[in-house]
């Protein structure tokens, strides 16, 4: 018998998330970690006296998701600062408005959908992984105003920018999470204490309940026997880039793979699963289905926003690049990640992930992009301190389009590998970021375990 359970490869939100439920139900697990950071994609690092995330903007858990996994682990994941209102620039009026001067002339429509989302079930909704968002709302309203308002929070949330490429189930589950848990259509908030904070939190966690958290240890390979996970191989510097490893092998009879689509098959080996399981892997790893964007950080003396700083700024096409994005101020959301009298806000132009190796075309974009964004707020050609960052390796995740969502993402399970799961968000999972990967990672944890854990969580998969 193998000395430990489980094995969970990343310390990213799903994997500490899935190694600390499993210490807590007295499992022995270990969590291994090829980089020196917790929290994966959602990593936060400090430069130049500010707090810079590599992911982590705002968590979107309206309270059943994340929120319940810490309360569950005897922690509490504190709601910082909250967005307060959702700004839009106007294409044709070169303007801002509030989103909120679409849909109010008229609430009776916005109220009418609410009911229907309300009144329709999470089943019913996942019927929908190939249909377009504003074919659902059409069966309830033709108010524009209400699809304005669906349709930028698609923007924010989802990172697609044309209607008929908003995935209906995708955002109809999160619109649903957030009124039944948050009681407001979107709901985004700042993590008490910071993302390092939330990562460290879980990290403790694991270790609190038995549990070990190994940094710097790359796993090269899982272990798989006449279908069954034997454990990993783990991996170290290579002394000749071709060198095969034999190193040292963690047994186990579990493997979490919290790997993303694009860099799993690098670790599990493809021939031990079937060819139509790996071909869904390999598809939605394509570079034109990751979610890409422009990124910068910006930092002011003056504050700039429209109506107040803990707004969300979005557009669908920016005057000059004609790009889609978002801008917030990230200081207004936690006064700790700039220094004292500076605002840092954090934006991003998004670019089909097709266009994001063509450094060129890129830098260009950059250009037109920060052109841009002095035009819609001028306070910004007083910004004293940028940094530019580009969102494709890695990337947010797989684009939420129809046909790319829900039963079109591989299962969590193995097909025909005993003990092989997959905990990550770009399998089949729901929610946004960081949220979503600790919702994938409690779906894995009820399935290995054989039964729900007694959380009062939210609705996710399993
Ligand atoms: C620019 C950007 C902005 C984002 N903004 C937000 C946001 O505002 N809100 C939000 O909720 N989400 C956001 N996200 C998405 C969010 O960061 C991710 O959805 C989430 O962090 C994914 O967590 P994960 O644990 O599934 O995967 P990951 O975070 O990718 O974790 C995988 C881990 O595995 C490790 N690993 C890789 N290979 C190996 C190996 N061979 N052996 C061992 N370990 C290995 C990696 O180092 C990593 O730590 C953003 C992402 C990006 C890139």
């Amino acid at each position: 018998m193998p000395e430990t359970d489980a094995i969970v490869i990343g310390a990213g939100a799903a994997g500490l998330t899935a190694g600390a439920l499993l210490a807590k139900e007295g499992r022995s697990v270990k969590v291994v970690e090829a980089g020196p950071h917790l929290g994966g994609r959602g990593m936060a690092v400090p430069e130049e006296g500010f707090k810079l995330n590599l992911g982590g903007h705002l968590l979107e858990d309206g309270g059943g998701g994340i929120t319940k996994v810490f309360e569950y682990l005897g922690r509490t994941l504190g709601h910082g600062a909250a967005s307060s209102d959702m700004v839009v620039w106007d294409e044709e009026k070169c303007g801002w408005g509030s989103i909120r001067d679409r849909y109010s002339s008229d609430k009776s429509e916005l109220k009418k959908v609410i009911e229907a989302l309300l009144a329709t079930s999470f089943e019913e909704l996942e019927r929908w992984d190939d249909r377009p968002l504003r074919a659902w709302l059409a069966q309830h309203t033709s108010d524009q105003g209400v699809y304005d308002l669906f349709e930028f929070i698609a923007v924010l949330e989802c990172m697609t920018d044309n209607w008929w490429d908003h995935s209906a189930s995708e955002n109809l589950i999160c619109r649903k999470l957030h009124y039944e848990e948050a009681n407001r259509a979107a709901y985004s908030f700042w993590p008490e204490g910071g993302w390092d904070g939330l990562f460290g939190q879980l990290r403790d966690a694991v270790v609190e309940h038995g549990g070990e958290v190994l940094m710097d240890t790359p796993v090269e390979s899982v272990l798989i026997e006449d279908g069954e996970v034997k454990g990993v191989r783990l991996g170290r510097d290579k002394v000749l880039p071709n060198e095969v490893l034999e190193g040292e092998v963690l047994e186990a009879d579990c493997v979490i793979s919290t790997l993303p689509v694009w860099s799993v098959l690098r670790v599990v080996p493809e021939s031990a699963l079937p060819d139509w399981y790996a071909a869904q892997i390999r598809f939605l790893a394509q570079d034109h289905l990751k979610i890409s964007w422009l990124g910068l950080y910006l930092a002011t003396e003056e504050p700039v926003h429209v109506n107040s700083a803990a707004e969300l700024a979005t557009w669908t096409a920016a005057p000059r690049s004609r790009l889609s994005g978002f801008f917030f101020n990230q200081t207004a959301m936690d006064p700790a990640t700039s220094p004292p009298g500076t605002n840092l806000y954090v934006c991003g132009g998004i670019i089909p992930g097709a266009k994001a190796r063509d450094m060129r075309w890129v830098e260009h974009q950059f250009e037109l992009f920060e052109e841009d964004l002095r035009e819609m707020y001028p306070g910004l050609r007083g910004a004293y301190w940028r940094r530019r960052h580009l969102v494709h390796d890695p990337s947010f995740g797989v684009i939420q389009k129809p046909g790319l969502v829900g039963v079109f993402r591989p299962h969590w399970r193995a097909p025909n590998v005993e003990g092989l799961y997959f905990a990550s968000e770009t399998f089949r999972s729901r929610g946004i970021g960081v949220d979503r990967a600790a919702r994938a990672a409690l779906t894995v944890v009820e399935d290995y375990l054989g039964r729900k854990l007694d959380g009062n969580f939210g609705w996710r998969y399993g």
